[in-house]
This record gives C-alpha cells, sequence and structure tokens, in this order.
C-alpha cells in the first residue's frame, strides 16, 4: 500500500472550494483554476439553476417546499466537459446549459434553493462529487458547509458596482438590454436573500482567504487562487515527509500503548470493532481529535483507534476514586468542571498541543442520546484556532448498546475524516464567533461521515 504520494499528487487529489456573492467571479476563476491545475470543476450555482428549471419545466408548486424538495432529491445532475467551451449541465437527461441562465429561473433561484430538502439533497450529491477529491467546487457555502474538511478554501469579493458592472456585461453579450439601476437592485436582493438563508448563509469560511476581485482581471484571480493552492500543496507535502524525526508525533509511552493495544484488542474481538479512515491524510503533525459522544466507552474505545498517545478532558468528579483518577491520570486525562469554559483546562490543553502532543475531545460536551449529534460547544473551536492544530473529524457508532453490539448487532464502528485545517491564519484569529463557527464545522464534517456511515453502511460492513 503506498502511504507517502508524490507532490503532484497531492496537488491532484485537493479539493479547493471558492464562495462568494453573485457576481464575484467564482464560475470564471473556477474554470480557469481546474483548467490549470488539472481538476474536475463543479458549479454549485449550476445544481439549483437545474433544480429551480425542473421545478420551472413541471410546473411544480414553487411555494411547496416539500414538492420542490421532492424534484431535488430526484434530480440527476451531471457535468461533460468540452475542451474550451463552457461546461455543459445536464439534468435529467436534458442539455440545460442555456435554459438554467434565463431570467426566469435567475429571479426563482434563490427561494428553491432556500428549502431545507433541496440544500440536503445538492450538498450530498456536492460531497459525492467531491469525495475522490481532484476538485473545485464554487458557490455559497461550500467551505463552511459542504465540505469544511477542504484543504484550500477561497472567498472571492468585489463590489456591488463592480459586480452589478459584470452583470451587465453579460447580459449585453447575450443581447439583453437592462438598466444599471435594475441589474444593481437584482444583485442586492439576490445577496440579501443568499445571507439571510437560515440553513447555508452566504458568509466568509473561517480560515478562508479572501480574494478582493473589484480590481483584479480574471488571468489574476485565477494565478491568485493557484498560488494558494500550490503554496497548500507544498505545505503538505512538507509535513508529509519530515525526516527529521518522524516518530514525534507517534510517540508513546509503554504503559499507554500497552493499554492502548489491550483496548483495541478487545474491542476487536468482541465488538467486531472496525476502523474506517482516509488513508494518507494524516502527516507529521499534531492533532486535535474531534469525536462524537453517545457512551461513556468512546473515549478509550476511540483513543484505541489512533495510533499516538492522546490526552483527554475528563469530568473532575471521575477523579473522586482515587484509584481510577490514578489510572485515567496514567492516560493523561486532563480533569474539567462538565459544561463551562474552563480557562485553567484550555490552558492546560494549548501547553499540550503547543508541545507537540495530540489530543482526543467531544465537541458536545457531554454525551448526546439517539442518532441526532448535538451541537459544539466553543471549547473546540477555540483549542483548535488558538493552537493551528487541525482537526480530525471521527464518527463512532455501536457504543451506545454494547451488550448488543457484544453479538455484533450494530458492531462498533469508528470512521476518521480528513483534518480541518485553515488556508489562511488571517480569517482564523480566534473570536466568540469564528470559535462557535469553527466548531459548528467540525460538527458538519462528523456528521457528513454519520452520513457515510448510514449511506455505505452495507459497503463499509464488508470486513
Ligand atoms: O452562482 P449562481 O449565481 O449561479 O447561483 C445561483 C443561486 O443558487 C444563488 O443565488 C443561490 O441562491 C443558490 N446557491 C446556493 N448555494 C450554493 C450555490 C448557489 O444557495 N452553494
Amino acid at each position: 500500500m503506498k502511504t507517502r504520494p508524490e507532490k503532484n499528487e497531492i496537488l491532484e487529489r485537493l479539493v479547493i472550494t471558492i464562495d462568494g456573492p453573485a457576481g464575484s467571479g467564482k464560475t470564471t476563476t473556477a474554470r480557469g483554476v481546474a483548467r490549470r491545475l488539472n481538476l474536475r470543476h463543479i458549479d454549485t450555482g449550476a445544481m439549483y439553476r437545474a433544480v429551480t428549471w425542473k421545478v420551472l419545466e413541471t410546473g411544480t408548486d414553487i411555494r411547496d417546499g416539500d414538492r420542490v424538495g421532492r424534484v431535488a432529491l430526484d434530480i440527476c445532475i451531471a457535468f461533460a466537459d468540452h475542451d474550451g467551451s463552457p461546461k455543459t449541465v445536464i439534468a435529467d437527461g436534458t442539455d440545460v446549459t442555456d435554459a438554467i441562465r434565463s431570467s426566469e429561473v435567475t429571479e426563482n433561484v434563490s427561494l428553491v434553493s432556500s428549502y431545507p430538502l433541496v440544500r440536503k439533497a445538492m450538498v450530498r450529491m456536492q460531497r459525492r462529487f467531491a469525495r475522490s477529491g481532484g476538485v473545485v467546487l464554487e458557490g455559497r457555502d461550500i467551505g463552511s458547509v459542504v465540505l469544511p474538511d477542504a484543504e484550500v478554501k477561497i472567498y472571492l469579493d468585489a463590489s456591488t458596482e463592480e459586480r452589478a458592472r459584470r452583470r451587465l456585461k453579460e447580459l449585453e453579450a447575450k443581447g439583453v438590454t437592462k438598466g444599471m439601476d435594475e441589474v444593481r437592485e437584482s444583485i442586492e436582493r439576490r445577496d440579501r436573500l443568499d445571507s439571510g438563508h437560515e440553513l447555508s448563509p452566504l458568509k466568509i469560511p473561517v480560515g478562508a482567504h479572501i480574494v478582493d476581485t473589484t480590481d483584479l482581471t480574471i488571468d489574476g484571480q485565477v494565478a491568485r487562487v493557484c498560488e494558494t493552492a500550490t503554496r497548500t500543496a507544498a505545505r503538505l507535502f512538507e509535513l508529509m515527509t519530515a525526516e527529521k524525526d518522524p516518530n514525534r508525533f507517534k510517540r508513546e509511552k509503554p504503559i499507554y500503548r500497552l493499554g492502548r493495544l489491550t483496548i483495541l484488542f478487545l474491542a476487536r474481538i468482541l465488538f467486531g470493532l472496525r476502523i474506517v479512515g482516509r488513508e494518507g491524510y494524516e502527516f507529521y503533525e499534531n492533532y486535535v481529535y474531534a469525536s462524537n459522544h453517545r457512551s461513556n466507552v468512546d473515549p478509550p474505545v476511540v483513543g484505541s483507534t489512533i495510533g499516538r498517545e492522546l490526552a483527554f478532558l475528563a469530568k473532575e468528579s471521575l477523579f473522586r476514586n482515587k484509584l481510577f483518577g490514578k489510572l485515567i491520570a496514567t492516560y493523561n486525562a486532563i480533569p474539567t468542571r462538565r459544561d463551562a469554559f474552563d480557562r485553567r483546562v484550555i490552558r492546560r490543553a494549548l501547553a499540550l498541543l503547543d508541545a507537540g502532543g495530540s489530543l482526543l475531545i467531544f465537541p458536545e460536551g457531554q454525551r448526546v442520546a439517539g442518532e441526532r449529534l448535538g451541537d459544539a460547544k466553543a471549547g473546540v473551536g477555540y483549542l483548535a484556532l488558538k493552537s493551528g492544530a487541525p482537526v480530525v473529524p471521527i464518527y463512532v457508532s455501536g457504543t451506545q448498546n454494547l451488550g448488543r453490539a457484544l453479538i455484533r448487532r450494530p458492531r462498533i464502528t469508528v470512521l476518521r475524516g480528513r483534518p480541518i485545517r485553515v488556508t489562511d491564519s488571517a480569517t482564523a484569529e480566534p473570536t466568540g464567533a469564528n470559535s462557535r463557527e469553527f466548531g459548528r464545522m467540525v460538527m458538519s464534517a462528523i456528521e457528513t461521515l454519520h452520513e457515510d456511515f448510514e449511506n455505505d453502511g452495507k459497503l463499509l460492513g464488508g470486513s
């Protein structure tokens, strides 16, 4: 098995997201970047447009969110590449490349894309498109909601005036005459609608690289994004091939290793534990591992699947029993008060991360029963942004009912996602809002793993 890709391979399998408001130049830029770096290009705006086209075409009541949602769930969208010309968009077998740019579609797309079912269907499709990497996705919520684990996140911006001017030029080229005021108003209205979406408002993803395109040419924009992508690929390559002390981050003290392997062994034979991870995405650096939490056995079980020494946060009350307290202290448990943003604990965790240690935390803060995941507490985002350590999302299933897991129905599964890292630290300053938002991104990545687990359960169950 190959664990060390070449430098070019990293560039070839990058996931690049480009978000921004209408008229900021996303499509042209994304197309140019994809062509230059030889990646696939997915225009997610075109996907929402295709759904809108289908809704109008079939005479579906556009005010009925459930019916519109059903159209989105059923539609089959594909992108066909024709060298040099804009991408062909196929919806249910029909070429809709031009039809989805009509004023009627443009006027209705914000409403259609505001329905939760529509977003759910499109987001799922977009994640599937991105799964194997090597892709540029452009849209409104790609870096923040759809693919928080993308290695390169770009936010394109431009003044309203400039965006209206570009749109006017586009319309003129098509022979449509409209006044500047009318076009500017239409853009402002779309901005308002797109920023007001409850589920995925247009916003700058935490850690994205902002490119103001007001005074840039298309070539200039493409060059800026390509530079950022190449720089990121070079940094990842460096992390992957650090030769100095390759095992520094993987070191385990003997007692830790013994305990970890014992738990791993027991979990495997008793509960059929299987670990599903992405090969080759964890490098010579330290991480914050963030997992959902359903059972008291999650810390040892999840911890046992990670081949390096970790520290954990554990409720203070667990230390009351002297013997047990001593045991968990051996396994690097840091006592913490439940539910509180405990400064002392944060300081200890930060010191540990600064020294190159890794941490396993449960962003929901406490066990959350049932299938639904809880919201992240502010701690995970703050720790990650302050320390700069990437966050590895983890989804664990099957620990909530060990009796059943014992007869392997369902067995325990631990799914590990790609690290969530920032592209530009200038937009990743840990403030209260940023920390919460980053925590939300982490939960969104865990939710994606959950969906993978639900959808591919049978597939994953093969081993
Ligand atoms: O980018 P474009 O203007 O083609 O997008 C059309 C519309 O699709 C946007 O105004 C927005 O309402 C919706 N959209 C979205 N989320 C995305 C991409 C587009 O809601 N990721």
